[in-house]
C-alpha cells in the first residue's frame, strides 16, 4: 500500500522505522533481531537506507596506492523485499542519485516494480567521504528533483528509450527529504524551502524530515511549508540521543542543533547509561508532543540499533 494511503486511512499518528542494511559480511538475522520486537508495535512501513560505494586506497608493492570501489552496506533492494516477506509490512527503499547513471536507476526501478515495491524515498545521497562534495555521475542526476522527475516519468510510462512499445507504467509513491534546520549546503532556509517546493511541485507525495531535538523547529518548519503552499504530509524524523559523544557527532554528521536544555541535562549525566535513559525520556516527550500536534507519522531512525527506539515506542504507542 502507498504511504499516502496509509496516512489517509489512519485515525491516529502512524509509526515508521528506518533501518540500515547490515555491513557487508554480517547476517540479516542481526537486523531481524533489531526489528522483531519493534514489529509488535505494527509500524506502517520500514525504510531501508541506501549506501553508495566509497573509494578505498590500497597500498601497492611499488609504494603507490590503488583506488578500489567498495560498498560497505549493500543489499537495500534485497533487504526491502526480505522485510516485506518476513513481516508482511510495506517497505520504502531509498534511491539516490550518487553513483547511478539514469540507465542504472531505470533498471533498479524496474526491479523494484517487479518485486511489488511501490514506495520510494528519492534522495540525492551523501557525497563520497573521500570527495567531500557531491559529484554526480556523468550520465546521472545532480539533484533529487531530477531523479524524482525520472520516477514520475516512469509512473507515466515514459522510459529513457522512447522507442519502447506497449509500455508498462510504474506506480511509485514518492517521498523526499527535508531539513527543518536547513540542508547544510543551502545558502539559507528560504532557498532550501524553494527547492523543497520544487520537489513537491514535480510530484513528491510526502516529506520525511531530518532528525531534530526541538519540536519547535518542526512546528515552525511545517508552518513555513504551508505558507509556501507545500501541502503534502510532513513526517517528522526522530532519533533518541544515546551517548555523550553524540553531542558532537550528530551535529557534525547531520548538521542539526541541540536545544540548550537538553545539552545542559546531558552534561550533568555521570555515565553513558544515564545519557541513554535521558535520550529515551526526551524522545518520548518529543513523540507525545508531536502526536498531540497531529503529526501524520513518527519516523524513528534506528541506525542499526533498536533498543532505545523500542523503549520509546513502548511508551508512546
Ligand atoms: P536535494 O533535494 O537534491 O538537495 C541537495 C542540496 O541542493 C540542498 O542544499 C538543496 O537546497 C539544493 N538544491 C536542490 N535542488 C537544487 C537546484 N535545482 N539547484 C541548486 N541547488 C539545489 N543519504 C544517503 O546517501 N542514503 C540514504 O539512504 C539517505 N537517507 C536519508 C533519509 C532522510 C529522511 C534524510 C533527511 C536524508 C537522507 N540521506 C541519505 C542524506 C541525503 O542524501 C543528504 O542530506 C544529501 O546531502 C541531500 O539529499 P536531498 O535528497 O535532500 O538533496
Amino acid at each position: 500500500m502507498k504511504i499516502t494511503d496509509h496516512i489517509k486511512q489512519a485515525d491516529k499518528t502512524l509509526l515508521s522505522l528506518e533501518i540500515l542494511p547490515p555491513r557487508k559480511g554480517q547476517k540479516i538475522e542481526d537486523l531481524f533481531s533489531v526489528l522483531d520486537p519493534l514489529m509488535e508495535y505494527k509500524p506502517s512501513f520500514v525504510n531501508v537506507t541506501y549506501h553508495r560505494e566509497e573509494n578505498k586506497y590500497i597500498p601497492q608493492a611499488n609504494g603507490l596506492l590503488r583506488k578500489q570501489k567498495v560498498r560497505k552496506r549493500p543489499g537495500t533492494v534485497g533487504i526491502a523485499a526480505g522485510i516485506t516477506n518476513r513481516y508482511n509490512v510495506d517497505t520504502v527503499p531509498h534511491i539516490i542519485c550518487g553513483g547511478f547513471s539514469k540507465e542504472e536507476t531505470e533498471n533498479a526501478l524496474i526491479d523494484l516494480d517487479y518485486l511489488g515495491v511501490n514506495n520510494l524515498l528519492v534522495l540525492r545521497g551523501d557525497p563520497m567521504k573521500s570527495e567531500g562534495v557531491f559529484v554526480p555521475e556523468p550520465e546521472g542526476h545532480e539533484y533529487a528533483s531530477e531523479l524524482l522527475e525520472q520516477v514520475v516519468n516512469l509512473n507515466k510510462g515514459i522510459y529513457l528509450d522512447d522507442e519502447l512499445q506497449n509500455i508498462a507504467k510504474t506506480n511509485f509513491c514518492i517521498g523526499v527529504a527535508a531539513y527543518p534546520e536547513k540542508h547544510f549546503e543551502s545558502p539559507n532556509k528560504k532557498t532550501d524551502l524553494q527547492y523543497l517546493k520544487q520537489k513537491v511541485d514535480k510530484g513528491a507525495d510526502y516529506i520525511v524530515t531530518q532528525m531534530f531535538f526541538d519540536n519547535q523547529v518542526y512546528f515552525d518548519f511545517v508552518k513555513k511549508c504551508r505558507e509556501m503552499d507545500i501541502n503534502v504530509p510532513i513526517i517528522p524524523g526522530l532519533k533518541p540521543l544515546a551517548t555523550k559523544k553524540q553531542l558532537q557527532r550528530i551535529p557534525q554528521f547531520f548538521h542539526i542543533n541541540y536545544p540548550e536544555v537538553l545539552v545542559d541535562e546531558v552534561l550533568k549525566c555521570k555515565t553513558n547509561e544515564a545519557v541513554y535513559e535521558l535520550g529515551i525520556e526526551w524522545a518520548v516527550q518529543q513523540s507525545k508532543e508531536l502526536m498531540a500536534f497531529g503529526a501524520p507519522c513518527l519516523h524513528y531512525y534506528t541506525m542499526g540499533r533498536g533498543n532505545n527506539i523500542l523503549k520509546v515506542v513502548e511508551q508512546v504507542y
